[in-house]
């Protein structure tokens, strides 16, 4: 049976001191029963002080951007293998500002995919569309393309270890949100995308996130629609009273 799933990206926010306040907060408001899975995803500098401040908690840590190789001369640069073994489970792999910002391409996800899963890493792969797309009406041409070129070549056995976060690139930190409905029609189109490419059984237990502007406010009626699976969650997961009231959001629904 699927779980809702909560996750925050954090991007380029909170220091080290601040992360261990957050996390410490986020403990006294109560971890322990928490069946949805909760992923936080730190800037790398703060991981293994989240994760002490979180152990023996079910919040996972993952890590924001990884570099396809190895290791070598990447000035800069974490690979897979590094976030695997500093105890992340998740890595996120082509975000819009990734893709925006520093170029990154759909083969490069698809590189970069392939090491994650070879690092026993779950990764998160992030797909949308720009405003411009969406009116010209080619949102669904830009999600096909993405999902053809990013999950190129993975092996059915790892498909299952995958998470598609469907973030439309004009709903990210512009507190423009998706309505329910529009992010359901994308959502149902990845999820068939994954049936007829991969399996039935993939496609019906396929995790597919909602991201862009999600909030208190608007966290029951995106968690309510029948594709959409948990959050990845920007803004809002920078305050831990909000992550914390979207946690109990999805606790208190159940999922289709
Ligand atoms: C994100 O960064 O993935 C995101 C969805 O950000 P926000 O919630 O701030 O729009």
């Amino acid at each position: 049976m699927r779980k809702y799933f909560i996750a925050g990206n954090w991007k380029m926010n909170h220091s080290i001191s601040e992360t261990i306040e957050y996390c410490r907060q986020l403990r006294v408001k109560g971890l322990k029963n928490i069946s949805s899975d909760i992923v936080l995803f730190p800037p790398s500098i703060s991981i293994q002080s989240m994760m002490k401040t979180l152990e023996d908690t079910p919040v996972k840590i993952g890590g924001q951007n990884m570099h396809q190789e190895s290791d070598g001369a990447f000035t800069g640069e974490i690979s897979s293998e590094m976030f695997a073994d500093s105890g992340c489970e998740y890595i996120l792999i082509g975000h819009s500002e990734r893709r925006q910002y520093f170029n990154e391409t759909n083969e490069l996800v698809n590189k970069k995919l392939k090491k994650a899963l070879g690092s026993n890493l779950k990764p998160v792969v992030c797909i949308g569309e720009k405003l411009e797309e969406r009116e010209a009406g080619k949102t669904s041409d830009v999600i096909l393309e993405q999902l053809k070129n990013g999950l190129k070549d993975i092996a059915k056995a790892d498909m299952q270890n995958i998470i598609i976060a469907y973030e439309p690139i004009w709903a990210i930190g512009t507190g423009l949100t998706a309505k329910p409905e529009q992010a359901q029609e994308i959502h149902s189109l990845i999820r068939n995308v994954i049936k007829n490419d991969f399996s039935e059984h993939l496609g019906k237990n396929l995790r597919i996130l909602y991201g862009g502007s999600a909030k208190v406010k608007n966290a029951k009626s995106l968690l309510s629609e029948k594709d959409i699976d948990g959050l990845l969650i920007g803004g809002a997961s920078l305050k831990v009273d909000a992550f914390y009231k979207i946690i109990q959001i999805a606790e208190n629904l159940t999922i289709n």
